[in-house]
């Protein structure tokens, strides 16, 4: 599905340059559940944001199921992103003192086919979908770190995306609340839904398929995890404790 070569990404061209992206080259599959690994300032979230069309790379080529991404128009890379592609953030990127139902239904807001009643029933069933029925009408600031993080999720799911890219989507929750959040994206993947996510703590990459490490822009390794750990018996086992 995604293919990209030679990915050079310079941020300030000139003497404080910094190369964020330095030729790198993947091929992600469909149905793929990879992770994004490496220290911090090695480039994973800048290499997510190129991979979601979210940024530009400076060179190298993009090709989405077969199509070059570069050099289409911004309206085209737009439509990619709202038909394609989900995005779930660390900081969950809600708007706050307005409804789950509200932040969910807002990415539907840019299809002028879909009508308010049917926008809030795919709204409603992504909120059902992550577990949240009973929280629909909760304005986001009056819920859990977890809870907004499946908000998020929800948010993500309601234009029915084939990838999710995720950028530290567990970076500001507990392990439990951690795991949680991994058995969706587990279900979710089980379900056909490419997922893309950057993590540095090894026990969460360790519930994904693949593992990329980065160092200084580069991927210096690219694993594929043999056994998945179930997020689901992690989260069980956490709760005897
Ligand atoms: P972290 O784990 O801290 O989130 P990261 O691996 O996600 O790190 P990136 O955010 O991809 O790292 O940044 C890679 C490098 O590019 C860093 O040196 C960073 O300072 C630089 N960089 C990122 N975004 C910009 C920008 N908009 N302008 C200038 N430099 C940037
Ligand atoms: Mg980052």
């Amino acid at each position: 599905v995604i293919d990209i070569n030679h990915i050079t990404k310079v941020f300030n061209p000139g003497e404080n340059e910094v190369r964020a992206l330095n030729d790198v080259s993947l091929k992600i599959f469909e149905g793929e559940f990879v992770s994004l690994m490496g220290a911090s300032g090695s480039g994973k979230s800048t290499l997510l944001n190129i991979l979601g069309c979210l940024d530009q790379p400076t060179s190298g080529t993009y090709f989405l199921d077969g199509e070059e991404v570069n050099g289409i128009s911004k309206a085209a890379i737009s439509r990619i992103r709202n038909r394609k592609f989900g995005f779930v953030f660390q900081a969950y990127n809600l708007l706050p003192k307005t409804t789950a139902l509200e932040n969910v239904e807002l990415p539907l807001l840019y299809n002028s086919d879909i009508s308010s009643s049917l926008r809030r029933k795919k709204a409603k069933e992504a909120l059902v979908s992550v577990g949240l029925a009973k929280r629909i009408y909760h304005k986001t600031n009056e819920l859990s770190g977890g809870q907004q993080q499946r908000v998020a999720i929800a948010r993500a799911l309601v234009n029915e995306p084939k990838v999710i890219f995720a950028d530290e989507p567990t970076g500001n929750l507990d392990s439990k609340t951690s795991y949680q959040i991994m058995e969706l994206f587990q279900n979710l993947n089980e379900k056909g839904i490419l997922i893309v996510m950057v993590s540095h703590e090894p026990d969460i990459v360790e519930m994904s398929k693949r593992k990329i490490i980065l160092h200084d822009g580069k991927v210096i390794e690219d694993d594929e995890i043999i056994n998945p750990k179930n997020a689901h018996e992690l989260f069980v086992a956490a709760n005897k404790k």
